[in-house]
């Protein structure tokens, strides 16, 4: 699927309230104002239920900007050319608390290494173990960074949360 397709699809199911989003999908509101212009948003009002829910995760988001600006800038790194805002989208997404497939909205974690493949493309060539990919993301932040270690463990093999960040083999 073409890049634009996914940000349509990701589109979609924000304005159907699917998913965990914060307010316009984490976006600002240039941002926001470009992305409604180059597609078209489904008509219709989000569910009040779910524009309740997307509220309390932009008050989340906003207590944790510097860590989604920085997974947003690192996973900008790996971000097929013209995917963009996607990195922005999956950067304020990761701070749900689900599988980032289900704060998504998808059908399934296959339908998010489709995403994946066709706008990280790296991160999946990557992603060798068949890691979650929220602990992924964190993993290799980790991996790189000189400075604050998130993981538990220096080595996944020894670390006793491996089953939450693998999917079973
Ligand atoms: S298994 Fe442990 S060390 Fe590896 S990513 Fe998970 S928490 Fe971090």
């Amino acid at each position: 699927m073409l890049t634009r397709d996914w940000l349509q699809r990701l589109l979609w199911l924000y304005a159907h309230g699917e998913g965990c989003y914060p307010l316009k999908m984490g976006l600002d509101a240039a941002q926001w104002a470009t992305l409604q212009a180059d597609f078209s948003p489904p008509a219709g009002q989000i569910p009040s239920d779910c524009l309740l829910r997307q509220s309390v995760m932009s008050e989340l988001n906003a207590t944790r900007t510097e860590e989604r600006q920085q997974l947003a800038q690192w996973l900008a790194c790996y971000m097929a050319p013209d995917a963009a805002p996607m990195h922005l989208i999956i950067a304020s997404v990761s701070l749900a608390f689900n599988h980032l497939w289900q704060d998504l909205g998808l059908h399934s974690r296959e339908e998010l290494r489709e995403l994946m493949s066709d706008c990280f493309p790296r991160l999946v060539e990557m992603n060798t173990q068949n890691m979650r990919w929220k602990k992924f993301f964190y993993r290799q932040r980790c991996l790189q960074s000189d400075g604050e270690l998130v993981c538990r463990s220096p080595s996944c093999d020894a670390c006793c949360e491996r089953a939450y960040c693998f999917e079973p083999a």
